[in-house]
């Protein structure tokens, strides 16, 4: 029976670090989305610059398009000067004509301005495009030394359960099946030490006859409250 407890001893080191590592590998992908929104954070910054200048562009365009239309107006009200038939019609039309240029002058002064504010958007849009590559070049470094790790932690993974298998089957079928049962619930450990007299799995303390079985090595105990298979922490 020594045998069988010394092995469950090895077991339940196994199970420790398994479970340990296992919570490395498991974090991973949330790590690395959540540094996945870090980045995303660049794309949205660059992709409003960029739709800042796309509408200031769209905005210059639009007064370029009512300045030629203005224009054209214009021509045709010169035309109609041609075929007055009193000075005030002349008058009017002057008018109009004149209205028309000082709203063509007002929209031109709006363009410039547009074109200034433009180089200003575009070196900010260079400066985020700058950013974002930064940002792009470091997530891809991160997101692949994130999957080497994963990639090293599952591979101890399985030579850990390998290794746990082998001892396993070491052990008498009754004590396997145990075993596989206790894995599978909650936690998952199936094993666990007694520190203080108490089971660290749930805590509950254990008689003073208990604590001497575990002590012995004799045979194996099972804590009442939780039903886990107890080991000396040695
Ligand atoms: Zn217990």
């Amino acid at each position: 029976m020594r045998d069988v407890i010394a092995l469950l001893k090895q077991i339940r080191e196994i199970d420790e670090v398994y479970s340990r590592q296992n919570q490395l590998a498991q974090a991973i992908p949330e790590e690395t989305s959540k540094r996945k929104k870090v980045l995303n954070v660049f794309l949205k910054e660059f992709k409003a610059v960029q739709e800042t200048v796309t509408n200031s562009k769209k905005e210059a365009d639009k007064l370029d398009m009512d300045i030629k239309a203005n224009d054209s107006q214009i021509k045709k009200l010169e035309e109609q000067l041609n075929y007055v038939k009193n000075n005030k019609e002349y008058q009017a039309i002057l008018k109009e004509i004149q209205g028309l240029k000082q709203k063509n002058d007002a929209l031109e002064t709006k363009i410039v301005e547009i074109l200034e504010n433009e180089a200003d958007l575009k070196e900010k849009l260079e400066k985020k495009n700058e950013e974002k590559a930064d940002a792009e070049k470091a997530f891809a470094k991160y997101q692949a030394e994130k999957q080497a790790q994963l990639e090293k932690l599952q591979a101890e993974l399985a030579e850990l359960d390998k290794k746990r298998q082998a001892l396993l089957e070491k052990m008498p079928i009754e004590v396997q099946r145990k075993y596989n049962l206790l894995s599978q619930t909650q936690s998952g450990a199936a094993i666990v030490t007694v520190v203080n007299g108490c089971c660290t799995f749930c805590y509950a303390s254990l008689t003073p006859q208990m604590e001497l079985e575990v002590q012995r090595q004799e045979e194996i105990v099972y804590c009442e409250a939780c039903g886990r298979i107890l080991v000396t922490s040695d």
